[in-house]
Order: structure tokens, then sequence, then C-alpha cells
């Protein structure tokens, strides 16, 4: 295998049952074990169950893994996409509902910028559904000034919308 050069971090959610795997947890083990497949797995947090608020929405369920790719930021991305519309797939009759979104929060390289793609992502500090798990498994991990252990908990200390 060859050597990897990237760590990635990606924020893994999903809200709607897959045909064959589940309830959005069990929609989330089965992305990380793909992506254990697909790049090799470094670590990945605990899955955290999200209620929707209001009643109206689904709930969510969220987890941030960490990966090894020898590949840049562009070509992770696509392959992220790929597995989106692999998981999104119901019944094998046409693209359903996607159920799973793969994000990279933040990679080894530090900024990445083009017109597709922006790294750190750019809610990254405004989500503690992201923030807390990848605080979790990546405390000591810098974005700008602070990490990840700080970030989460001044979120934590004064939540904001988004
Ligand atoms: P969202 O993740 O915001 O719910 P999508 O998954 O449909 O919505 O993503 C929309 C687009 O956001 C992607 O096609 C991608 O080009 C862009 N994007 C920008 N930055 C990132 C990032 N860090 N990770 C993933 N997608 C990103
Ligand atoms: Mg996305």
């Amino acid at each position: 295998m060859a050597q990897a050069t990237y760590l990635y971090a990606i924020a893994i959610g999903s809200n709607r049952p897959h045909g064959r795997f589940g309830a959005p947890a069990r929609v989330v083990e089965a992305a990380i074990a793909r992506l254990d497949q697909d790049f090799g797995l470094f670590d990945a947090s605990p899955i955290v169950l999200n209620t929707a608020h209001g009643g109206a929405g689904r709930d969510f369920a969220n987890a941030v893994a960490l990966i090894e790719s020898d590949v840049e930021p562009p070509e992770t991305l696509s392959r992220l996409k790929a597995l989106e519309r692999e998981f999104g797939r119901r019944g094998g009759r046409r693209w359903g509902p996607r159920v799973l979104d793969l994000d990279i929060a933040l990679w080894s390289g530090g900024n990445f910028r083009s017109r597709k793609l922006t790294i750190p992502h750019p809610r990254l500090s405004s989500r503690s559904f992201v923030l807390q798990p990848l605080a979790a498994i990546a405390p000591g991990w810098r974005i700008g000034g602070l990490n990840l252990r700080h970030l989460a908990h001044r979120l934590a200390r004064r939540p904001q919308r988004g």
C-alpha cells in the first residue's frame, strides 16, 4: 500500500434510513467501515444521535472519522461524493434521497480553497455535532490559533446557529 501522505477529518451525517443498512446510526457505522476500506481509517469518534428540533425534521446521526490518504483534496472530495451516491441509491432503481453526507472538515495540509471546496469546512467552528466528536479524537489539532478542544469548549459555552 502507498504511504499515506495526508490525514483528513471527515464529518459524517445521515438523517434517512438506508434500505439495507437501516437507521441513520447504522448508515454512519457502514460509512465508517467503507472509509476504512477505501482509504484507511486512522480513528473514528463515537456515533452521536442528534434529535431534530421542532418535530418536523428527522433525527441525525453524526460522527467524525480520521482517514489517511495520499491524494489531494479535490480527488478526496470526488471519492467521498462517489461514496455518497453509492449510499444514496435505493432499491437499485434510481438515485433516491441522499442518506449520507460526507464533508471534509480538516486536512493535514492546512488551508485549501477552490471554487468547489473550502478546508477547513466553513461551518466547522459553529457545528457542535462536528466539533464535539472531532475534539474527542483530535483535541490537539489546531485551526488558526486554537486547538479543537478549545474551539469545542468555546462553542459549548457560546452556542451559535448553523
Ligand atoms: P452540505 O454538505 O452543505 O449539506 P452538500 O453535501 O450537497 O451540502 O455539499 C455541497 C457542496 O459543498 C459540495 O458539492 C462541495 O463542492 C462543496 N464544499 C465546499 N467545501 C466543502 C468541504 N470542506 N467538504 C465537502 N464539500 C464542500
Ligand atoms: Mg456535504
